[in-house]
């Protein structure tokens, strides 16, 4: 069994729903993240609502591609596991590429089949395999070598949160290289989440 997310029209950039884009729900203490690498302000990509709390995923666009922000734990994305469930709008930095060109609701989905890929290749042709925006845990789907992080906190293998395709219109999407999946995974033992992308 796998769960797809699709792709379920927009929704409030401030909603606490699984969406990609709008505006994060962060703690009062909330810090913006910034690149390691060129110090600008991160670009929000993904709020995932899951039992231990919400994983809220940024990674950098102010330099595509110079900044390592396929890479976990680099420092050119962040992932968060915020557990304390009283969250609130974070305050959006003036400059940079800060936020996604759209707010895209992701609906969840059982389906009976065995892996991601299997899945998308059963429609392809009939439309229906764009709609799908990525799985909700489960086994992540590799295009390239397995990179399961390890947890920094713990050292195991971290749990796959969610798995995202780019997204439904291309001049809205998140930029995973072009045709990349983006993986998110986390550790409820630790309170740590981790974000990286293949092509
Ligand atoms: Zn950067
Ligand atoms: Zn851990």
């Amino acid at each position: 069994m796998v769960t797809l997310m699709f792709y379920d029209g927009t929704v409030d950039a401030e909603s606490d729903v699984l969406r990609t884009g709008g505006v994060p729900l962060a703690p009062a203490d909330f810090q913006w993240p910034t690149c390691a690498e060129c110090e600008g302000a991160l670009q929000f990509i993904a709020h995932l609502p899951i039992e231990a709390g919400v994983v809220s995923v940024f990674m950098c666009q102010n330099d595509p591609g110079l900044c390592d922000e396929w890479e976990a734990f680099k420092g050119g994305n962040q992932a968060y596991l915020f557990t304390d469930r009283n969250l609130a709008p974070a305050t959006v930095p003036n400059e940079g590429m800060t936020q996604l060109g759209a707010v895209s609701r992701l609906r969840p989905e059982a389906i009976d089949v065995d892996e991601y890929f299997e899945a998308l290749s059963a429609w392809e042709g009939t439309g229906r395999e764009r709609t799908v925006l990525g799985q909700l845990g489960g086994k992540p789907a590799w295009i390239q070598a397995d990179q399961t992080p390890s947890c920094p906190g713990c050292g195991t293998a971290m749990t796959l949160t969610a798995q995202l395709e780019e997204g439904y219109e291309d001049d809205t999407s998140g930029n995973f290289g072009g045709g990349g999946l983006a993986y998110i995974f986390h550790c409820v033992d630790c309170v740590k989440a981790a974000f990286l992308w293949q092509q």
